[in-house]
């Protein structure tokens, strides 16, 4: 279960500054991968809920070691089921909202895909809720980043899609700050490719985008297909 966290970590007993316990902690964030928007006040961290709270638990043995006798955090603490949403979900729902601009999630696409009646708000996403087990798949694999799980209506031996646990309609929406996501994605289809015995032959990999592409799931999806010779690339 994902969880987005306010931290507030006040060592007590160590003077008027604590700039450098906070430093330490950001450093604790940085190293566990998590991540982190430091303010003010604190610092927002999101992530995987037993990571965030290992994380979270070193702070203080860190902090301690340094030095500090006593420690008083503070933290809030927030998940959600009914869709994936991040951090920057949140800030860029009310700065659209300020700028009254449609959110900007919203690629030109998608109003075309509502047009159609497609499903595209990660509200109705069905791979958004197979993401937080809302639906039930043949899951494979799951971490804070993305999910596999078996294709239901697998069109070689083994199919399988792997897919960003953030909802994005499709592959063109995503960009630099998703690289994290797409490097992830290319490490759990290359373990995957092994686990399903596929790797010696060759498998391929791919996604649609768009009516053209031949996409029905408006969420950012990997085919991984393999098992058999698959043909050329294009149906003729
Ligand atoms: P695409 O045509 O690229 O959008 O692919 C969508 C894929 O999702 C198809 O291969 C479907 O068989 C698959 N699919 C749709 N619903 C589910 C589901 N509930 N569980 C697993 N796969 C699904």
């Amino acid at each position: 279960m994902n969880v987005i966290v306010d931290l507030c970590v006040v060592p007590i007993g160590v003077g008027v500054s604590v700039s450098e316990y906070v430093a330490a902690c950001e450093r604790i964030l940085d190293e566990a991968g998590l991540r982190h928007q430091m303010h003010a006040y604190g610092t927002n961290i999101e992530g995987e809920w037993d990571q965030v709270f290992t994380a979270v638990k070193r702070c203080h043995e860190v902090v301690h070691q340094m030095g500090a006798p006593r420690i008083s955090t503070s933290l809030k603490v927030g998940t959600r089921c009914d869709r994936a949403q991040t951090m920057q979900d949140k800030i860029d729902s009310v700065n659209s909202k300020l700028k009254g601009e449609p959110p900007p999630s919203r690629h030109p696409d998608y109003e075309q895909g509502a047009a159609q009646g497609k499903e595209l708000m990660s509200e109705d996403c069905i791979f958004c809720k197979i993401v937080t087990g809302e639906i039930p798949s043949d899951q494979l694999y799951q971490d804070e980043l993305v999910t596999a799980f078996r294709d239901i209506s697998p069109q070689a031996p083994v199919h399988l899609l792997i897919v960003p646990n953030r909802h994005f309609n499709d592959f063109g929406q995503m960009g630099d700050e998703q690289a994290a996501i797409m490097g992830r994605i290319a490490e759990v289809a290359g373990l995957l490719a092994v686990e399903e015995g596929v790797a010696p032959d060759g498998w391929r990999f791919v996604t649609n985008i768009g009516e053209n592409g031949g996409q029905e799931v408006l969420h950012t999806h990997f085919h991984l297909l393999g098992g058999r010779p698959l043909g050329p690339l294009l149906a003729r």
